[in-house]
């Protein structure tokens, strides 16, 4: 007899989506009721409807047998779209917002990234991450497995190499997966006013190289817009990027259509990220250069923002869409993907089913991670969510609240709600 080295989730209303071969999404799922899964540390072994699962793989030969009572189970979220090394809050500048400032006018009066950055160059790397473990909590606390995170509050060499050294350190002790990617040309450091060519300069020459030589990214980023970065900048920063072995993503088109998701098209990025301005036209060239459109409705909802990504239209022609928080100080303060998934619905037309999918598998695409991770099917990894809802549908229509039960990352539990939350 085998040994008893596998577990088995019994009792589940078990949503997965399902991979195709190829970049465009069929956007197909299965729901097993009652399903079951096994799996062990390595990943999962089977899935299916539980009558079927049971006949050749009973409970009895298990190691450990989980049921969900019948509850919803799905794949751990994959927020691929995040901030998290920030030192202080900028809770003071909410209430700038509330009072009539726009992003603009808090980034002119010194606020914005550049308080974050004037902030984190401050905090030494053990402050920063005494911070970011408690973040990596509540993502996982909210159901979220895997993570993309940036840097991009130092702007300088060693302010950036220090926020993916902890982005590396906080990874090797917390369950969360961690992608990091380099962000350094995230704003024009006040240093460099005027002189934003020395900046990117700075950004290829010097702090690329040293993260690369580090292996402390997998992905390079660039914000472009108006303000910030241009389109032809914001190419040879993801160029450079891609020369050094970096793949590359990129904040575009959320505050105008300045050529973001051309850029993304023409070198080729794994994602595309915002494009709340982007053009109907550039959805094919989207499609045919395999770029992943990723929507952050948490920035559009705390911006007050009535225009949100073009997602229902995106879908139409093809696109994986993904959906991330764009967890950051300033524009989304959330690590919660289940408030992205209810904002994605009313705001964005997008079904339960297609804010699941584009949550998990496709989020998992736009970070390359789709190997492993954003479905419950064999030979990836068993991260996987057991909540207080019988239905997709629940996740978003029961918003604002906590409806994880618990966690499993890589097989082990890695959270589980309180007791009371249980009893539900
Ligand atoms: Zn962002």
């Amino acid at each position: 007899m085998a040994d008893k080295t596998w577990s088995l989730l019994l009792d589940a209303e078990l949503f997965t989506p399902i991979s195709s071969p190829g970049f465009a999404s069929s956007w197909q799922s299965r729901l097993f009721s009652p399903g079951a899964m096994v799996f062990d540390e390595n990943g999962i072994i089977a899935v299916g409807e539980q009558a079927a699962i049971e006949e050749k793989w009973p409970r009895s030969q298990a190691a450990q047998v989980i049921s969900a009572a019948g509850r919803l189970v799905t794949p751990g979220f994959v927020d691929c779209h995040t901030h998290p090394v920030f030192h202080n809050l900028r809770a003071h500048e909410f209430t700038m917002r509330i009072q009539g400032a726009t992003y603009v006018d808090i980034s002119k009066a010194g606020g914005g990234i550049r308080y974050s950055v004037r902030d984190l160059q401050q905090a030494s790397e053990e402050q920063l991450l005494h911070v970011l473990l408690p973040r990596l909590d509540r993502f996982i606390a909210n159901g979220t497995t895997t993570i993309e995170a940036k840097s991009g509050y130092g702007l300088s060499v060693e302010a950036e190499l220090k926020s993916l050294r902890v982005l590396q350190r906080a990874a090797e002790q917390h369950p969360v997966d961690i992608v990091p990617t380099f962000l350094g040309a995230h704003e024009v450091p006040d240093a460099y006013r005027g002189r934003r060519q020395a900046y990117l300069d700075l950004v290829i020459e010097e702090m690329l190289p040293r993260v690369v030589e580090e292996g402390l990214a997998t992905f390079i980023d660039v914000f472009c817009e108006d303000h910030v970065f241009t389109a032809a900048e914001s190419r040879a920063v993801l160029e450079a990027g891609q020369k050094a072995g970096l793949a590359a993503k990129i904040h575009a088109d959320q505050l105008h259509d300045n050529g973001g998701a051309a850029v993304a098209a023409d070198v080729g990025a794994v994602s595309a990220d915002h494009l709340e301005h982007t053009p109907e036209h550039m959805d094919s060239r989207l499609l045919a250069a395999q770029v992943v459109p990723v929507m952050l409705p948490g920035a559009d909802f705390f911006l007050s923002s009535p225009i949100y990504g073009p997602a229902r239209r995106m879908i139409e022609a093809g696109l994986p869409v993904a959906l991330a928080t764009d967890f950051n100080p300033g524009t989304c303060m959330s690590e919660s993907m289940p408030m992205m998934l209810t904002l994605a619905g009313l705001q964005m037309r997008m079904t339960p089913e297609e804010t699941l999918i584009a949550a998990t598998l496709h989020s998992a695409m736009a970070i390359s991670a789709h190997d492993r991770v954003g479905s419950l099917e064999n030979g990836k990894q068993a991260d996987f969510v057991i909540w207080d809802a019988r239905s997709p549908a629940e996740l978003p229509y029961h918003f604002g609240v906590q409806l994880v039960q618990s966690v499993y990352k890589k097989g082990r539990l890695a959270f589980q709600a309180s007791a009371a939350r249980q009893r539900t």
